[in-house]
C-alpha cells in the first residue's frame, strides 16, 4: 500500500486552487461497465473496432445501432461507484474544476459531476447525419433505423468513432483546463489512446502536480509525480477524503 503517497496527494489537493481530472474506462470498472477488450468483448462475432467506425455505419447502420442497443441496455442498469461520487464531492469544494473523461457511459454526471468535458461523446446522445442536430435520447432499445425529428435523416450515436477526430471545442476546453490546473488526477486510463494519452505530460509541462490512480503501471506512470496503485473506487475516496 502506498499510504505516504495518499497523504501527500491529500495535502496537495487541500492547497490546490484549480484541479483537473482525466478518467478512462477504469473509473467505471467497479460499476460493472464491460471493457472493449476483456471477456465478453465480442458481439455477434464482431469486435468493437469493427463496429465503432464511420465505415461500418455507412455499410450497415442497423448492425451498428444493434450493437449500441446492446450497450445501452447494459449501461442503463448500472450506477456510479464511489470514485464517481468522490470526484463530484471534490468538485463541490473547488471554484475551478474540470473533469475530462474518455468514457461515454455518462456515469460521472449520474454521480453528481457537473463540469465535464466528454472527449469521446455520450452514449445517451444522438446526432443527425443530415442537419447535425444533437439530442438526448434514452430509449432502450432505440427504434432502428432512428431518424431526425427535424429533417428526417438518419441519426447516429454522438460518439467519436475509431478514425474520427475529436471536436475542436472539446479539445480546446480540455487543454485550457490542463494548462491552468495546479493538480491533475489521471484515473483508470491506459494512456495509449490519443489525444488523452498526451494530457498528463501536457499538464506536467504547464507546471501541474500530476497524480495517477491505476491498478497497474501505464505509459503515464513515468510522467507523473505520484502513482497510487489500487482500484479507483477505493483510492479516489481516500485521496479526496470522503467516506465511501
Ligand atoms: P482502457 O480500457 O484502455 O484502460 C483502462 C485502464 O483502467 C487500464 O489502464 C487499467 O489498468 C485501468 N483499470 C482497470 N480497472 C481499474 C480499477 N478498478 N481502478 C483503476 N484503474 C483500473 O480504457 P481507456 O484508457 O479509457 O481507453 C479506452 C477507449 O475505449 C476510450 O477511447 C474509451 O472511449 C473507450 N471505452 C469507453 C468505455 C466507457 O464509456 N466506460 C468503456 C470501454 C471503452
Ligand atoms: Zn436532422
Amino acid at each position: 500500500m502506498n499510504n505516504n503517497g495518499i497523504e501527500e496527494v491529500r495535502a496537495r489537493l487541500e492547497e490546490a486552487r484549480s484541479v483537473a481530472v482525466l478518467t478512462g474506462a477504469g473509473v467505471s470498472a467497479e460499476s460493472g461497465v464491460p471493457t472493449f477488450r476483456g471477456a465478453g468483448g465480442l458481439w455477434r462475432n464482431y469486435r468493437a473496432e469493427e463496429l465503432a467506425t464511420p465505415q461500418a455505419f455507412a455499410r450497415d447502420p442497423a448492425l451498428v445501432w444493434g450493437w449500441y442497443n446492446m450497450r445501452r441496455e447494459t449501461l442503463a442498469d448500472l450506477s456510479p461507484n464511489s470514485a464517481h461520487t468522490a470526484l463530484a464531492a471534490l468538485e463541490g469544494r473547488l471554484e475551478d474544476f474540470t473533469l475530462i473523461t474518455q468514457n461515454v457511459d455518462a456515469l460521472h454526471a449520474m454521480g453528481g459531476s457537473r463540469r465535464i468535458v466528454e472527449l469521446h461523446g455520450n452514449i445517451w446522445r444522438v446526432r443527425c447525419t443530415g442537419c447535425g442536430a444533437v439530442r438526448e435520447n434514452r430509449d432502450v432499445p432505440i427504434a432502428i433505423p432512428p431518424s431526425c425529428d427535424k429533417c428526417g435523416a438518419l441519426l447516429r450515436p454522438h460518439i467519436v468513432w475509431f478514425g474520427e477526430a475529436l471536436q475542436d471545442d472539446v479539445i480546446a476546453a480540455a487543454y485550457a483546463a490542463l494548462e491552468r490546473c495546479d493538480l491533475l488526477l489521471v484515473i483508470g486510463t491506459s494512456g495509449v489512446v490519443q489525444p488523452a494519452a498526451s494530457m498528463a505530460a501536457a499538464a506536467k509541462g504547464a507546471g501541474a502536480y500530476v497524480v495517477e490512480v491505476n491498478i497497474e503501471a501505464t505509459p503515464n506512470t513515468t510522467v507523473v509525480d505520484q502513482m497510487i496503485v489500487g482500484r479507483a473506487a477505493e483510492m479516489v475516496p481516500l485521496i479526496v477524503g470522503v467516506n465511501r
